[in-house]
């Protein structure tokens, strides 16, 4: 579904990734784990088209979208949640899922039923459901972060990208966000996550890579990753 075959890529003259590796199959959940700075979110930016990776390719579908702008990534089926709280603050709830599904509206994603969606992503995030027509500049942090979720899976896509969607969320709401995972990962999407909670991340994953400066140092089924001594110590808060 998607491959990314010996991607280099960085910020002007600085070299983040190295020549990196990974490969998602279609309904799979993959995790991307690392200390803060190995590159996962620049990683993330790279395959959808926020940052012009150098060298190496990005395949989804069999198509080579490799360095395509971000538009154009999204309609060819690639929804990136960002690390943040990247949601348009002067428009509502509602308004920044329907925008979520505009490669839809004018032909360049298969329609679909959009109302029946958004009504399916309001249940999945009953949160924003309660809050579907306030500002959304006006939604706490975690509210937003729950939002640009939604808002990705609004596109309908083949692929989604979740850059640490549990970030600065209370205890409660993480776990709200580890269950939609799962919920989408039973509906069949795909699935490439970033989580700082690196231990929840590889429960709920099929497979991980390990990104330590910039190169994969270690990948395997999520389950051997768990007990793989070094992964432990320097990921799990093993001793
Ligand atoms: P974290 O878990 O802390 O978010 P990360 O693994 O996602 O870390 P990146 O955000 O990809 O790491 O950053 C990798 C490296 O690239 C870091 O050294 C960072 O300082 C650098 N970097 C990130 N964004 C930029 C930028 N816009 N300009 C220059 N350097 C950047």
């Amino acid at each position: 579904m998607l491959t990314i075959s010996n991607l280099y890529a960085g910020y002007g003259k600085v070299e983040v990734l190295h020549g990196i590796s990974l490969d998602i199959p279609k309904g799979r959940l993959v995790t991307l784990i690392g200390s803060n700075g190995a590159g996962k979110t620049t990683t993330m930016r790279a395959i959808s088209g926020m940052l012009k990776p150098s060298s190496g390719s990005v395949r989804l579908n069999d198509q080579d979208i490799t360095g395509f702008d971000a538009h154009r990534i999204a309609r060819a089926g690639l929804a990136h949640s960002p690390e943040g709280r990247r949601v348009f603050a002067s428009m509502t709830v509602t308004d920044n899922l329907l925008l979520g599904a505009f490669p839809r509206y004018v032909g360049a994603r298969p329609k679909g039923d959009i109302k029946l969606d958004l009504e399916k992503a309001l249940e999945l995030f009953p949160r924003l459901k309660e809050r579907r027509s306030q500002l959304a500049g006006t939604l706490s942090g975690g509210e937003q972060q729950m939002l640009a979720m939604a808002r990705a899976v609004m596109l309908n896509p083949d692929v989604i990208l979740l850059d640490e969607p549990s970030m600065g969320l209370a205890p409660i709401l993480v776990e709200e966000v580890f269950r939609i995972i799962t919920r989408l990962k039973s509906e069949g999407v795909t699935m490439l996550l970033v989580e700082q909670f690196a231990a929840a991340a590889l429960n709920v994953a099929d497979y991980g890579y390990v990104l330590e400066n910039g190169s994969i140092s270690v990948h395997g089924p999520a389950a051997s990753l768990k007990t793989d001594p070094k992964v432990v110590a320097a990921y799990l808060g093993g001793a």
